[in-house]
Parts: C-alpha cells; structure tokens; sequence
C-alpha cells in the first residue's frame, strides 16, 4: 500500500473511492460533507435517503461505514462514515480508528484499489488535528486490505503538516 498526502479540495480527486465525513443523519451538513453532496449532484442524496430507509431509520452509527453513487464526482463511490465528536474527558479514539477501518473493509467488498480520506472529525466534530492525524495514519498502516493506493487530502497547511509529521512517525 501506497499513503500519499494531498493538499486541496477531496471533491477534485481522481480515486475509486472518496470517504465522506458524514453525519449520523445521512442526509448531508457542512465542511467536507456539504462540498461533496455540491459537487456530486443530488443523486447521492437520493442513495442516502433510501439507505436510511431500508438500513439506518435510527441514523449511520459512528464508527461505521456506508458506500453511495459519487454522483458527478470524479469517482465511482462515495463512502460515508460517522466521525465521533471529540471529548476531552473521555477517549473515543477506537471509534474514530473505526471509521477508517470500516471504510477500507467497504472499499474492498466494492472492489476499490484507490480511495481518498480526508480528516474525519477533525473540523467541526473538533478532534485536535496531530491526534486525528496519528490515528488515521496508525489505523490505515495496520489495515489488513487489498487497497493500494491511500491519499489523505488535507484541506490547509496545517492539516498537511499534521498528516506529514504522522507519516514521519515510526
Ligand atoms: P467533521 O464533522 O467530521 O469534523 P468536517 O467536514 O467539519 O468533518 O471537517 C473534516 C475535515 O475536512 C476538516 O479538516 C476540514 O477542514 C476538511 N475539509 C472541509 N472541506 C473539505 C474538502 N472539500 N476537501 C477536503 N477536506 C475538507
């Protein structure tokens, strides 16, 4: 497996799969979320719509993971998964760890060899971005997969930084 970093906007990549930093409701919000439901035309929350009402009536679980149509996207699927909100009182690391597991194991039942993650819950569900970015790269080494190119797309120089100090990291 290949990780490699980008900067830039998670909407423009060329990649089997695009993951979405989605909320439990499915049906879109801001940051991540909002660009790729803008840039992938309504048929991705039409799909969503009707996962929610065959599967996920009570919402997306955090920590799992839920493939779509991409749409208009430069990709074939558009893979959801539910970020935990930070806390700072108690550790929900494993669920975020849970989220980019899921979302390779989706990745390979869809057949996926190329797949762009960008920072889940590292924007408005607030997880402090070294940390994000330590168990995303942590996570993503340790995944038994058949995925073999990773691109985390970072969407400033922080977040870039951040990433490239965890792909440093032993
Ligand atoms: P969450 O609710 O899981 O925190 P957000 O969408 O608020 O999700 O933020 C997750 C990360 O995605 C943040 O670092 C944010 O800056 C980044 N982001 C927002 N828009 C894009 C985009 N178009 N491409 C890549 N990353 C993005």
């Amino acid at each position: 497996m290949e990780i490699t970093l980008v900067l830039g906007d998670i909407t423009e990549e060329r990649v089997d799969a695009v993951v979405n930093a989605a909320n439990s409701s499915l049906l879109g919000g801001g940051g991540v979320d909002g660009a790729i439901h803008r840039r992938g035309g309504p048929e991705i929350l039409d799909e969503c719509r009707k996962l929610r009402a065959s599967h996920y009536g009570g919402g997306l679980p955090t920590g799992q993971a839920v493939a779509t149509t991409a749409g208009a996207l430069p990709a074939r699927w558009v893979i959801h998964t539910v970020g935990p909100v930070y806390s700072a009182t108690e550790d929900r690391g494993d669920r975020l760890a849970s989220c980019y597991r899921e979302s390779l194991r989706v990745a390979d039942e869809l057949g996926a060899a190329s797949i762009a993650f960008p920072a889940v819950s590292a924007g408005v569900y607030g997880w402090p971005m070294d940390d994000a970015a330590r168990i995303a790269v942590g996570t993503v080494r340790r995944a038994p997969t058949q995925v073999t190119d990773v691109r985390f797309v970072l969407f400033n120089r922080d977040a870039y930084a951040a990433f490239a100090r965890a792909l440093d990291a032993p």
